[in-house]
């Protein structure tokens, strides 16, 4: 059985990595803040000092931290896991970053042998925690084929996409797909609120038919009961949008739809909502509507 290294116990690599223990993989784990790391400890994994130290412990480094710098500096940087590992290691980057920035990092691990795979996750701490996560990866096939057995105990959907940094582009649609969802589930609650009509009850009525949806169904819900909590921080989305916009730029595309989802959530951060769940781009269109949901 390969040996696994963990860097990164957020609320995601937390469960991913408790996952990876119980399917019986030795892992070894480090976490920048190292309060974190005792639970996963507790749970039978072994303690590495530096990124470097996991890697000179394992065959594969699974990375999940926050943005593309992050990724860089655990594995790149002074003390990263490139100068831990040997030739033919893996490394395998959950994270949500950049597929740009991903197609450089993969560059400068091959001058030193090591294979990477980009595997974004969506699915959320739930899914984390459950090992139900969606994974889409890039990278080479083969390597994808003969460690797909180690993303097997972290995920149910795991699909292979293509080369290096397809997996994060595949993540990038995912974003755009649940922002304009949400965008178009919180207009059309205020709209139905304006024209002064029962909003539960629409809300009922369209879940059942061809607007249905994961987005309606959860995160319209919880605007019924004006609930702001987050499944998914605005924080993190505004990181995703950025993800989207710079990828877009690099290939030319307009993004219409997207651009004014990014605007809505920029109102959200200039009143202060970046640990909001998504669902509180309501706020904006509430704004401009002067009228809310709830009445
Ligand atoms: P989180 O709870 O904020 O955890 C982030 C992790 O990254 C922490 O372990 C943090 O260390 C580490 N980190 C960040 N910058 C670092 C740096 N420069 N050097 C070393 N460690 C660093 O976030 P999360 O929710 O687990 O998300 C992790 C990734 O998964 C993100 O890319 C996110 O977009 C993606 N994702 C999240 C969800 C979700 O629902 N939460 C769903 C799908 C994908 P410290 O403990 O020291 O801060």
């Amino acid at each position: 059985m390969k040996r696994i290294g963990f860097i990164g116990l957020g609320l995601m690599g937390t469960g991913m990595s408790k996952n990876l223990v119980k399917a019986g993989y030795q892992v070894t784990v480090w976490n920048r803040t190292e309060a974190k790391v005792k639970p996963v400890v507790e749970a039978g994994a072994t303690a590495a000092k530096t990124p470097k130290e996991v890697a000179e412990n394992a065959d594969v480094v699974i990375t999940i931290v926050t943005d593309s710098p992050d990724v860089e500096q655990v594995l790149l940087g002074p003390d990263g896991a490139i100068h831990g590992a040997k030739k033919d290691d893996v490394f395998i980057d959950m994270s949500t970053i950049s597929p740009i920035a991903t197609m450089k990092i993969a560059e400068k691990l091959s001058e030193k042998g090591i294979e990477m795979l980009d595997a974004p996750v969506s699915g959320g701490v739930i899914g984390a925690n459950n090992g139900t996560l969606s994974i889409m990866v890039g990278g080479k096939k083969k390597v994808f084929e003969e460690n797909l057995p180690i993303l097997e105990a972290m995920g149910k959907t795991i699909i292979y996409i293509g080369g290096n940094g397809d997996g994060q582009v595949c993540k990038a649609v995912n974003q755009i797909l649940v922002g304009t969802a949400m965008l178009g589930v919180a207009e059309a609650l205020v709209f139905a609120a304006k024209a002064g009509v029962d909003v539960a009850k629409v809300h009922q009525a369209v879940s059942g038919g061809a607007a249905g949806g994961w987005q309606l169904t959860n995160n319209g819900g919880r605007l019924l009961k004006g609930d702001m909590n987050p499944g998914f921080k605005i924080k993190d989305y505004l990181k995703d949008l950025g993800i989207i916009m710079e990828t877009a730029a690099a290939n030319k595309m307009p993004l219409p739809a997207t651009s004014l989802v990014l605007q809505m959530y920029r109102h959200c951060q200039a009143e202060n909502m970046l640990d909001n769940g998504t669902q509180a781009v309501s706020k904006a269109v509430e704004k401009l509507a002067g009228k809310t949901i709830l009445g």
